[in-house]
């Protein structure tokens, strides 16, 4: 049995992690998401250690501490590198069937949303495809999608539904998310999102979809326990305000939390009714008014923000991310994964994050991970490295967070742990790529 120096027996763990350059722990904010300049603080430790057992992380301290009280097998050297949480991906549109490159090319050629819509692509064109497709189908290209999320250091994505806009359809997508769930190591929380588009049946008639979302389609998703979530898409053209309100409250009478797609095209008061209904985010708010903020603010609502949403749409605006920090906003990123912004990637989006609305390397990933956990209902497990928590955890190919944003277009992450397990090893693979000419 080896012994310390005093004699001490030392613990016998699954994985320690050890001489992390930069060990960011993020401590201290499971109860609440930070905001302002707490945005800022990473609660790095230099030379950092951290004990792994049981899927849980067990002690975060200085490597010299570390080696002191525990001892395994499976010893990860993160010398001249950065150890993060898992990043939290808080909006995902992770299941359907079929792909829009088409669309991508009008869009670069100038075809406006209602153009390509028009045009028989956009969001109906998915819906047509997923409607179509089998529930084995949506699982296996979700997981597929799960395993490109998990090779670039994500480890907990939320999922929404709204690709069906039937009863079954979406009981259908909503069930193919619980089996992904089951399937794959990264957990995936589900959002209920029969609200995203108003299916070809109902064209003109709206308020008749509305009804069905709140009649037929949420008491069956409640009954059946397959979301958290309740989102709506409130905008022009879409559910107005006063339908997006009824939505929200039909989900909270079944249990269901709220988040709302607010202000994404145009200014509809969106952020003021996710402060309204006590919603619990508002993502995308690119035309958010100053009054909408301050309200979110008052009502701790989160703002998610899509960056990659914005870029992929080519629309030329960001959402105001400096103005809310300066509102005391809580800040969260995601990555809005869907067929019209194809993109699996975290760092991209901090990248995206730093380059187009101005936030610090620091508060983007904040807003990637502990705060992306509070707009999902799971800071009390993950986003932060802190004993008790789970052990999903990233190490990147960097010898600072400060690389994150910096050097953009490759993937950093070398390792990926996920609930105390290594998923993900970069090191191992790049054995078999070697590029250099034989001497
Ligand atoms: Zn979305």
């Amino acid at each position: 049995m080896s012994r310390t120096v005093k004699g001490r027996s030392r613990e016998k763990v699954d994985i320690l992690i050890v001489n992390a350059e930069e060990l960011v722990t993020l401590a201290g904010s499971s109860q609440k998401p930070r905001t302002g300049k707490q945005m800022r603080e990473l609660g790095i430790v230099h030379n950092g250690g951290l004990a792994i057992k049981d899927g849980k992380i067990l002690a975060v301290e200085k490597t010299a501490d570390i080696i002191k009280s525990f001892k395994a097998e499976n010893i990860i050297n993160a010398n001249g590198k950065t150890v993060l949480p898992g990043f939290v991906d808080p909006h995902t549109h992770l299941v359907f069937a079929g792909s829009r490159e088409d669309e991508f090319q009008m869009r670069i050629e100038g075809a406006s949303y209602l153009e390509v819509l028009s045009a028989g692509g956009g969001i109906l064109k998915t819906v047509k495809e997923t409607r179509k497709a089998g529930v084995d189908k949506l699982v296996d290209c979700g997981l597929k999608t799960l395993d490109a999320m998990l090779e670039h250091g994500t480890t907990t994505v939320e999922a929404k539904s709204g690709y069906g806009l039937t009863t079954k359809d979406e009981l259908k997508i909503l069930e193919a998310i619980k089996r992904i769930n089951q399937l794959h190591c990264l957990d995936v929380v589900s959002t209920f999102m029969g609200a995203h588009a108003i299916p070809p049946e109902y064209k003109g008639n709206a308020q008749g979809y509305a009804n069905l979302i709140t009649e037929d389609m949420i008491p069956k998703v409640a009954e059946q326990g397959l979301a958290e979530f309740c989102d709506v898409f409130c905008e022009r053209g879409v559910f107005s305000l006063e339908q997006s309100r009824r939505i929200l409250f039909g989900g909270k009478n079944h249990g269901l939390k709220s988040k709302v797609h607010a202000d994404e095209m145009s200014m509809m008061g969106g952020a003021e009714l996710a402060a309204d209904v006590g919603a619990v985010s508002a993502e995308h708010l690119l035309f958010s008014s100053q009054e909408g903020i301050k309200a979110m603010a008052a009502k701790d609502v989160i703002a998610v923000l899509l960056p990659a949403a914005a870029f992929s749409l080519m629309m030329g605006r960001y959402a105001d991310a400096r103005l809310m920090v300066d509102f005391d906003v809580p800040l969260a990123l995601g990555t809005d994964f869907n067929p019209s912004c194809w993109v699996e990637n975290m760092q991209l989006v901090i990248a995206f994050a730093c380059h187009f609305m101005k936030l610090t390397p620091a508060e983007a990933i904040t807003a990637a991970t502990i705060n992306a956990a509070h707009a999902i209902g799971r800071a009390a497990e993950v986003g932060s490295l802190e004993v008790g928590k789970k052990a999903d955890i990233v190490v990147l190919n960097a010898p600072s967070y400060k690389f994150l944003g910096y050097h953009f277009g490759v993937n950093l992450t070398d390792k990926t742990i996920k609930n105390g397990r290594l998923v993900v090893d970069k090191e191992k693979e790049s054995e078999t790529v070697f590029l250099r000419e034989p001497e």
